[in-house]
């Protein structure tokens, strides 16, 4: 049964390195698109297959909360606390800089669009009795799970660890993090790509 069970998690990773290969659109500076199934259009079916994966590999966890970053992880941040049977919180972006004492708040760089932004959290919403686990549609240079970590850190949270869909592994951010002691676990880490050369996996 286990071995049945493990088995599943390799078939779906293989689907999901044929998915990126086929749909995925390599951008110049590094960007995968893939809005047709993961961030822009979802295909609901498959992240729901993802989820699964997230829940099978942090199902002992005791996990009480899935926290994510707005605006792009929402949807499988979404499918996987519905696994867990927990509230999903998403970090929300805020314009100003000036955050009130109600929140938590991390400043996140953001490798898609170059600029800087705080994301909060209602400090209502996370608690030194929950167990967090991060959930993101992409890692890259780590700075979204930073800011991440920062927030569970102020709420004085435990992190049990990261589900990720796709970690570009050239970038270096979830081998850093991993260096650093968190369990990080995605579901396809590229190794290398370009636009007109494909994508590789690790
Ligand atoms: P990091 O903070 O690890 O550098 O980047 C992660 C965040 O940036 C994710 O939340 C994701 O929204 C966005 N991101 C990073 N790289 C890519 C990419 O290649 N494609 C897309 N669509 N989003 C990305």
């Amino acid at each position: 049964m286990l071995v049945l069970y493990y088995f599943f998690g390799v078939v779906l990773m293989k689907l999901l390195e044929e998915r990126i290969k086929k749909d995925g659109i390599v951008l110049d500076g590094g960007v995968l698109k893939v809005g047709s199934f993961l961030n822009h259009q979802m295909d609901v079916p498959f992240l729901d297959k993802l989820a699964d994966e997230f829940y099978r590999l942090f199902k002992e966890s005791g996990i009480t909360k899935v926290l994510t970053v707005e605006a792009s992880g929402i949807g499988i941040a979404a499918l996987t606390a519905l696994k867990f049977g927990v509230p999903m919180v998403f970090a929300k972006k805020s314009k100003s800089s000036n955050i009130g004492s109600d929140c938590y708040s991390a400043a996140v760089r953001s490798f898609t669009h170059g600029n800087t932004n705080n994301v909060i959290v209602e400090k209502q919403f996370l608690s030194t009795s929950d167990r967090i686990l991060l959930i993101d549609d992409f890692l890259a240079n780590g700075e979204a799970l930073k800011g991440l970590i920062k927030l569970v850190s102020d709420a004085g949270a435990t992190l049990v660890g990261s589900g990720i869909v796709i970690e570009k592994g050239f970038q270096g951010g979830g081998d850093e993090l991993r260096k650093a002691g968190y369990r990080i676990e995605s579901l396809a880490k590229i190794k290398s790509m370009h636009p007109l050369g494909g994508i590789d996996f690790e």
